[in-house]
C-alpha cells in the first residue's frame, strides 16, 4: 500500500450501519483528509459530523503497536505460538466447547469468515458470538419468524419514496444522521410525514409530525392495537392476507384481546387518546408506509416479539416488498450485516444457514472439508460471558469490541474476565478490555485494512486499505489464519489476502443452492483480485432496481410454504420495573458526536466539543424531588452497579425517566459506564438484552 496514494482512496464509514461511502486522501505529511463519496448510493456525498471527522482518528496516538504477552511487548511469532498453544491445548483437555470467540461488527465480512469458520468448522464449537447481539438479533429472530430468513425486504430509497415514516425506537437524527437527512430531504419534496415513537423527546422527535412518547416496554402494545385497528378497516389487504400469509387470525385475536380501542393502547402506553387515533389513522390511510426500527425495539427482554408486532401491520397491509412501503431494520454498527451472512452470531452457521437443519450443517462441512463441524449452536453474548466467570469457557478471544464496559451487568463481565485462564484480544487501541489481556494483538485499524462491508439496505461496499498499519499491526483476517495454521488447520486457512477469502464465502452461499436458498452471491465468487478492487457497491440478492419492485415482492417468501408468518404476540412489559427503592427508569444510547465507547471518536477534539462528560438527563419534577440542581454530579445507582453523571436537568424527558449516553468508562471518565447499570436479562428468542430499560435510583454525589 503506498503511502501516498496517488489519487483518493475509496473506502467506507467505519461507524453506523447507514454504510457512507467515503473519498481518503493522504497529503505528502501524512495528514488525511476526507469526503462523501457523491457516487456511493448509500450516501450521494454526504457525512455527518462523525464520518467527516474521519481524517482525524488515523494517528497512532493510543494505538496498539506491537503484541504483548502478560504485559510485556513480544514477537507476533511467538504471540500467535502463545494463543495456539493454549487453545489446542484447552481443547485437548476440555473439550471445543471450552473456548470461545466473541467479535465485532467492526470486523470485516471476510474477517468474520474466517473466525467463525476456525470456531465452527475446525474447532468443532458454536462459542462464536458477536457485539452485533447487544444490537440487532430480535430484528434477526423477528425476520426469521415471519420470514422464514433474516432478510431486510426494504432499501433506503423506500423511505425517500413513502408517504408516513414511523421510527420507532430510533433516534436517527443522531444514530443514522445521513439516512435521515435523505429521508428529510425527500420531505421537502412530497411532504413526507414523520412519527416518531420514543419515551424521549429526542433530535429526532423534534423534527416530526406525531411524537408518541409511550411508557418503556409499550411498544407491542401499540402496534397490536394497530392491527386491531387496521383489521376492522378499509386498510386491511385481504387478498394478500389470504394468499400470501399465515396466522392472521390468530394474531388479531392476540391483538384484539388486549388492545380492543386506542382507548385501551393510550392508557396502557401512557399516551393521549386522541394521539393514538391520529396514528393509527395515518397509518391507516398512507399506502406508502415505512416503519424503521432500531435499538429502541431491539434491546429489550422482548424485543422479537416488538419486531414482530410491526412486521404484522406490514402483512395485514400488504404493504411490504414494493417501493416506500414495508418494516426496516437499521442496524446500529457498519458490518452487522456482514456478520450476519457468514454466521457471526452463535446460533448461525454460514451463508445465512443454520444448525435447525442438519442437511445444512453437513452442506457446510462438506465445503469446508471439516468433518468435526459442530452441531449445535454456541453460547450468545450474556452466556458467553457468565461461562467465562463460571470456569466453563477457560479460553476467550475477544476482536475488536470493548465488553468491560459495552455488556449489561458489565461489572460482572470484568470479573468474568478476571477469572478467565486466558484471555487474548485484538484491537487496534488499548480499551477496559485489554487491560485484561494475557495476550494482547494490535489488528490494523479503518485506513489499514481491506474487504467487505454489508449495510442496512443489504449493499455490500469495499472498504480499502491506503494507510501502512501502525507499528506491527495485522489484519484481522490474517491473525486468525495465522493462528488456525499453527493449531494443525493449515489447508483450510491458506488464504493469500481478503479478495480469496471473500471468493470462498460467496462460493458456499451458491454450494449446493438451486435457489431454495435466499442468500446467494455466487456470481461473485468468480472475481480476481483486480475485479475485487475494483468492486462497486451491490446488493444482495440482487434488487429488481431502485423506484421498481422489491425484494419479497412477488409475494413469495423464504418459508416452507411459501407464505409469511403473522405472529401471535402478547404485550410483556419490561424485565425490570421500578419500585420505591429505584424509582427512574434509565434509557441508554448514543450521542450525535461519539461511537460506541469512544475509542475512535474520543480522541478528536471537535466531537468531544459538544459532550465533553458524561451527562444524565432527568426530568424537572425527578431533579426538584431530588434536590438536584443543572451541573451537579449526580450518583446513579441500579442493583448491578453505579455510575457518576453531571446532570442536566431537561424538559425532553418524561417525569420517572432519564437518559445517559452509552459512550464513558474508565478511560474517559472516572466511570465504569452505562453498561454497569444494565440488565443482562434478555430476549428469550434472540438472546438480546435488556439495556433500554434501568430502574435506577439517583441521588446528589
Ligand atoms: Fe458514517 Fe453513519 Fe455518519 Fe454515514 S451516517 S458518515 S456511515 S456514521
Amino acid at each position: 500500500i503506498p503511502a501516498t496514494p496517488a489519487a483518493e482512496a475509496r473506502t467506507t464509514c467505519p461507524y453506523c450501519g447507514v454504510g457512507c461511502g467515503v473519498l481518503a486522501r493522504v497529503a505528502a505529511d501524512g495528514e488525511v483528509t476526507v469526503r462523501g463519496d457523491p457516487d456511493h448510493p448509500a450516501n450521494f456525498g454526504r457525512l455527518c459530523s462523525k464520518g467527516a471527522a474521519l481524517g482525524e482518528t488515523t494517528g497512532h496516538d493510543g494505538r496498539l503497536l506491537a503484541p504483548e504477552i502478560g504485559g510485556r511487548a513480544a514477537s507476533w511469532n511467538a504471540a500467535l505460538d502463545v494463543v495456539a498453544r493454549r487453545f489446542r491445548e484447552t481443547i485437548d483437555r476440555h473439550g471445543p466447547d471450552s473456548v470461545a470467540f466473541y467479535v465485532s461488527g467492526q470486523l470485516l465480512t471476510e474477517d468474520y469468515y474466517v473466525a467463525n469458520k476456525l470456531m465452527k468448522g475446525f474447532i468443532g464449537s458454536g462459542n462464536i458470538d458477536t457485539n452485533s447481539r447487544l444490537c440487532m438479533a430480535s430484528s434477526v429472530a423477528g425476520h426469521r419468524r415471519a420470514f422464514g430468513e433474516d432478510i431486510v425486504p426494504g432499501i433506503y430509497a423506500d423511505l425517500e419514496e413513502a408517504d408516513l415514516v414511523v421510527l420507532t425506537g430510533s433516534n436517527a437524527a443522531w444514530c443514522h444522521p445521513v439516512l435521515y437527512q435523505r429521508l428529510l430531504a425527500a420531505r421537502e419534496e412530497r411532504g413526507t410525514r414523520i412519527v416518531v415513537v420514543d419515551p424521549r423527546r429526542t433530535a429526532t422527535a423534534d423534527e416530526c409530525d406525531l411524537h408518541l412518547a409511550i411508557e418503556p416496554g409499550t411498544d407491542v402494545l401499540l402496534f397490536n392495537g394497530l392491527l386491531a385497528h387496521i383489521a376492522e378497516g378499509r386498510a386491511l389487504d385481504r387478498d394478500f392476507v389470504a394468499s400470501a400469509t399465515s396466522g392472521f387470525a390468530e394474531a388479531v385475536a392476540a391483538a384484539s384481546a388486549e388492545a380492543s380501542s386506542p382507548a385501551d393502547v393510550a392508557a396502557g402506553c401512557g399516551l393521549a387518546e386522541a394521539d393514538v387515533r391520529l396514528f393509527y389513522e395515518l397509518f391507516a390511510a398512507t399506502e406508502r408506509s415505512v416503519t424503521v426500527y432500531s435499538q429502541g425495539v431491539n434491546q429489550s427482554a422482548h424485543g422479537t416479539d416488538k419486531v414482530n408486532a410491526i412486521i404484522n401491520c406490514h402483512l395485514a397491509t400488504g404493504r411490504i416488498g414494493r417501493p416506500g412501503m414495508g418494516p426496516f431494520s437499521v442496524t446500529g454498527q457498519p458490518n452487522a450485516m456482514g456478520g450476519r451472512e457468514v454466521g457471526g452470531l452463535a446460533n448461525q452457521l454460514a451463508a445465512h444457514m443454520g444448525f435447525e437443519q442438519p442437511a445444512d450443517v453437513d452442506r457446510v462441512g462438506r465445503f469446508w472439508n471439516a468433518a468435526g463441524i459442530a452441531r449445535h449452536a454456541g453460547l450468545k453474548a450474556v452466556d458467553m460471558f457468565r461461562a467465562a466467570g463460571d470456569g466453563r469457557v477457560k479460553a476467550l478471544w475477544i476482536m475488536g469490541t470493548n465488553p468491560a464496559v459495552s455488556m449489561p451487568d458489565a461489572g460482572r463481565v470484568r470479573a468474568a474476565l478476571k477469572a478467565c485462564e486466558f484471555v487474548v484480544v485484538s484491537d487496534v487501541t488499548r480499551t477496559d478490555t485489554t487491560l485484561h489481556a494475557d495476550v494482547l494483538l494490535p489488528a490494523a485499524a479503518w485506513g489499514e485494512k481491506s474487504g467487505t462491508v454489508t449495510n442496512s439496505e443489504r449493499r455490500l461496499s469495499r472498504q480499502r486499505a491506503f494507510l501502512q498499519p501502525a507499528g506491527s499491526a495485522r489484519a484481522d483476517w490474517r491473525i486468525i489464519c495465522d493462528v488456525a495454521r499453527r493449531m494443525g488447520y493449515a489447508d483450510a486457512f491458506a488464504f493469500e489476502g481478503p479478495a480469496a477469502i471473500f471468493r470462498e464465502h460467496a462460493a458456499l452461499s451458491a454450494y449446493e443452492n438451486d435457489g431454495e436458498r435466499l442468500f446467494d452471491i455466487g456470481a461473485l465468487a468468480g472475481l480476481d483480485d483486480a475485479g475485487y478492487e475494483r468492486f462497486e457497491p451491490a446488493f444482495w440478492p440482487q434488487q429488481p432496481g431502485e423506484g421498481a419492485g422489491r425484494l419479497l415482492g412477488d409475494g413469495r417468501f423464504p418459508t416452507a410454504d411459501g407464505r409469511a408468518r403473522f405472529v401471535a404476540v402478547r404485550q410483556e412489559g419490561v424485565a425490570l420495573a421500578v419500585d420505591g427503592q429505584r424509582p427512574i427508569a434509565l434509557n441508554t444510547g448514543r450521542s450525535r458526536d461519539q461511537w460506541h465507547t469512544m475509542t475512535r471518536t474520543g480522541r478528536v477534539p471537535r466531537l468531544m466539543a459538544n459532550t465533553p462528560e458524561p451527562t444524565l438527563e432527568i426530568a424537572p419534577q425527578d431533579a426538584r424531588r431530588e434536590g438536584l440542581a443543572d451541573g451537579d454530579l449526580a450518583h446513579v445507582s441500579s442493583r448491578y452497579g453505579f455510575v457518576r453523571a453531571k446532570v442536566s436537568i431537561s424538559a425532553r424527558q418524561k417525569p420517572g425517566s432519564a437518559f445517559l449516553p452509552m459512550h464513558w468508562s474508565g478511560q474517559f471518565a472516572a466511570n465504569a459506564g452505562a453498561g454497569s447499570l444494565a440488565t443482562p436479562t434478555t430476549d428469550p428468542f434472540s438472546g438480546q438484552p435488556e439495556l433500554k430499560n434501568v430502574p435506577v435510583r439517583i441521588v446528589r454525589e
